[in-house]
């Protein structure tokens, strides 16, 4: 059986998601459940493609479509299925290929299962992205996390699926079982030496029906704060896009499900838009910070379509900055033609 849900749709990418929920696990890791988190609901396998597609490309000409369409495999470890399940599964998709409908393949797997036969399986029926899920490149912390997995592993196979022509995104996820400032941003750095394609971070959060949700009750596990989060985040946003990695999510989608099992951690809606408007504040401030001596009125020029992350949210940066240096205001100009943040004399 496999499931589908939610849409993602962009003008130049379309997914139409298939769950696998579970499926092909080796273990059952301390903070997913994912049948829960992802609201799915059972189907016959063909049918519930045949919905999806429907759903996500309904009779609409390829010609219209966008230009990118996958279908992606989530959930669960796809290469940990036998054989005959992955190819029964990616077999039901070679039709939409051949008639132009989708034209790549995503699924997301285990670092443990990655091996030369498998990859050829794959590059057989087409797939083009696999997505390991990393999470933490720290022993303590996989352990402690339900998830042992050895260094040595996750490299392999890194190594054998860009020596294997596909594209690589990693995931990773601040705030599990043992992790700390530290060993996140240590991770970030090893996932950044990897050179993928893509990465995903999704800070840990408790949801209901995980050993997770055990050891919070228990007192055994603090989940980060947001505020933590987004400094940690912030962070590896500046180095992945110093290293040139697109980070293609930050956080899960607040799907019902999983605003209905939720318990606690740093979850909001917008986090991709918190942690940009972090780093609008940090420019700032520094550029403010830089000045041999601070005036008490301060203009910056923005870029127009940034207005909004520099500002922050509910004018939280304004506010922050002018209380921290002690301006009497701090204006900020929105500038069609100004491509980057610039101090105005
Ligand atoms: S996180 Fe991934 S590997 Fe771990 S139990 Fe969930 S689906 Fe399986």
């Amino acid at each position: 059986m496999l499931w589908t849900n939610i849409k993602v749709k962009t003008k130049t990418h379309l997914i139409v998601p298939l769950f696998i929920s579970h499926q092909g696990c080796p273990y059952r890791c301390a903070f997913c459940n994912q049948t829960d988190i992802t609201g799915a609901h059972d189907k016959p396998d063909e049918a519930a493609l045949d919905e999806a597609m429907q759903t996500y490309t309904g009779s609409i000409p390829v010609d219209q479509l966008p230009p990118h369409r996958e279908v992606a495999f989530y959930g669960g470890s796809f290469t940990g299925l036998p054989a005959e399940r992955q190819e029964h599964l990616l077999s039901l998709v070679q039709p939409w290929l051949k008639q132009g409908r989708v034209n790549a393949i995503r699924l997301s797997t285990h670092s443990l299962f990655i091996d030369p036969d498998r990859l050829n399986l794959l590059k057989k029926y087409h797939v083009t992205t696999i997505e390991l899920g990393i999470q933490s490149t720290d022993g303590q912390v996989l352990e402690l996390s339900n998830r042992p997995c050895a260094m040595q592993v996750m490299e392999n196979a890194v190594s054998l699926i860009k020596q294997n022509g596909f594209r690589l995104g990693l995931q990773l996820m601040p705030g599990l079982p043992g992790d700390n400032d530290q060993t996140f941003q240590k991770s970030v750095d090893d996932v950044i030496r990897w050179q993928p394609d893509c990465v995903r971070l999704y800070p840990t959060l408790v949801v209901r029906h995980t050993k997770l949700f055990q050891m919070y009750r228990e007192g055994k596990f603090i989940p980060w704060t947001l505020e933590r989060t987004l400094g940690n985040l912030a962070t590896a946003a500046q180095k992945f896009t110093a290293g040139k990695i697109p980070i293609i999510r930050m956080g899960l989608h607040p799907d019902p499900s999983l605003r209905e099992n939720f318990v606690d951690g740093p979850h909001h809606p917008s986090l991709r838009y918190l942690v940009d408007c972090r780093l609008g504040r940090e420019q700032m401030e520094n550029r403010i910070a830089g000045l041999n001596k601070v005036p008490d009125r301060i203009k910056f020029r923005v870029p127009k379509n940034s207005l909004c992350i520099y500002i922050g949210p509910q004018r939280e940066n304004i506010a922050i900055l002018k209380e921290r240096f002690g301006l009497k205001s701090l204006t900020l100009l929105p500038d069609k033609d100004c491509e980057t943040l610039q101090l105005v004399a």
